[in-house]
């Protein structure tokens, strides 16, 4: 059976650089539409119940945004 994941994004500390939502195999992550209080428009997490704890996006934020929690 398959991996299932949760993901938890920091939207506050996102610097909106996008790079996990390209490394998300499954489309976890997309562009919020709505901005932080810094201004920028973080990644979002739009599609939770298809993470599969891969990781992936965990190691690609530069900024530690992200936790995955194996379920
Ligand atoms: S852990 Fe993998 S499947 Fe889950 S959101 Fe991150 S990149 Fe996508
Ligand atoms: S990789 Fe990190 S900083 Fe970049 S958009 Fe994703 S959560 Fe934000």
């Amino acid at each position: 059976m398959a991996k299932k994941g949760k993901i938890v994004l920091d939207r506050e500390l996102c610097k909106g650089c996008f790079l996990c939502v390209r490394a998300c195999p499954v489309h976890v992550l997309d562009k919020d539409t709505t901005a932080n209080s810094t201004g920028t428009y973080p990644a979002s997490v739009v599609n939770p119940d298809a993470c599969i704890a891969c990781g992936n996006c965990f190691a690609m934020c530069p900024d530690v945004c992200i936790e995955i929690f194996e379920l």
